[in-house]
C-alpha cells in the first residue's frame, strides 16, 4: 500500500476522533467518555494496519468467519481489540468468542445459551451487548422492549457471559437527528437495568451511532460509537 492512503486513513481517523472529543465535551461530558470502533467490515487487512498505526485500537466486524480470518491475519498486532457487532448465529458463536472483546448485538436466549457452552469451554467470561429493536422492524435482529427484561433476567443462568450494555442500530434515515428519540430511549432503559441488581449484569455501555449521527448519539449518552465509512471511505458490495 502506498503511504498517502495510509496518511488518508490516519487523516480520516483524526477527523473522527476531533469531532468525537468536541461533542463529547460540548455536551459536558468528558473528552475521552465515548469510545470510537472502527468499522472495518468488508476492508483489507493493510487498512486496518494503517488506522492501527494512527493509534486506533477497537475494530469492529460484522461477519462471522471474516473476523476469525482477520484475527488470525493480524494475530501479531496484540494492540487490537475486537468488536463483533453484527447479528451473530448459533452456529457461529465459535468465531467469536474469546476473539472479540465485545459483542454488541445479542438478542435472544438461546443464542445466549450457545454462548454460554462456548464461553465455559474455553473457560473465560465474555461481555456482551443486548442489542434492542427500538422501532419494532420486522426484519431486523434485536429484541424487542417488550421481550428485554425477560431477556435480561437469563443472564443470571449464564455465569461466564457478562451483560455490559445495549446497543441499537435504528432504522436508517439520512436525518442525523431522526435516531435522537430513540437514542434517548435507549439511555433510559439502560439506567433501569443499572439499578436492576441482576445477577452477571453490569450495563456501563450504550453502543449507539454511526458515521452519520454518532454527533447525536454521544449528545444522548453514547459510550461506543461504531463508525465505518467516516474511516474507510464506502465498502465494497456484499458479495454473499
Ligand atoms: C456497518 C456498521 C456500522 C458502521 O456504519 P457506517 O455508516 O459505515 O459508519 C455500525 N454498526 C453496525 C452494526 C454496522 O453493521
Amino acid at each position: 500500500m502506498t503511504s498517502s492512503v495510509a496518511m488518508t486513513l490516519a487523516d480520516r481517523l483524526e477527523r473522527v476522533l476531533d469531532e468525537l472529543r468536541a461533542v463529547c465535551l460540548r455536551a459536558g461530558r468528558g473528552a475521552e467518555d465515548a469510545r470510537l470502533v472502527a468499522v472495518s467490515k468488508r476492508k483489507p487487512t493493510e487498512d486496518i494496519r494503517a488506522v492501527l498505526a494512527a493509534g486506533q485500537c477497537d475494530f469492529g466486524e460484522n461477519y462471522a468467519q471474516e473476523l476469525r480470518d482477520k484475527a488470525r491475519e493480524l494475530a501479531d498486532a496484540d494492540a487490537i481489540r475486537w468488536h463483533y457487532i453484527g447479528p451473530l448465529q448459533r452456529n457461529k458463536v465459535k468465531y467469536v468468542v474469546g476473539t472479540a472483546t465485545l459483542l454488541h448485538a445479542v438478542d435472544d436466549a438461546r443464542l445466549l445459551d450457545a454462548l454460554e457452552g462456548r464461553a465455559a469451554r474455553a473457560d473465560l467470561v465474555q461481555d456482551v451487548l443486548v442489542q434492542v429493536n427500538l422501532a419494532a422492524e420486522p426484519q431486523k435482529a434485536g429484541v424487542s422492549e417488550a421481550d428485554l427484561p425477560l431477556l435480561v433476567e437469563h443472564f443470571a443462568q449464564t455465569p461466564h457471559l457478562r451483560l455490559r450494555g445495549l446497543m441499537l442500530m435504528p432504522p436508517y434515515d439520512p436525518d442525523p437527528e431522526a435516531g435522537r428519540p430513540l437514542f434517548r430511549r435507549l439511555a433510559r432503559l439502560r439506567e433501569d437495568l443499572a439499578t436492576s441488581g441482576l445477577e452477571n449484569v453490569v450495563p456501563k455501555e450504550l453502543s449507539m451511532g454511526m458515521s452519520h449521527d454518532f454527533a447525536v448519539a454521544v449528545e444522548e449518552g453514547a459510550t461506543l460509537v461504531r463508525v465505518g465509512t467516516a474511516i474507510f471511505g464506502e465498502r465494497p458490495p456484499k458479495t454473499w
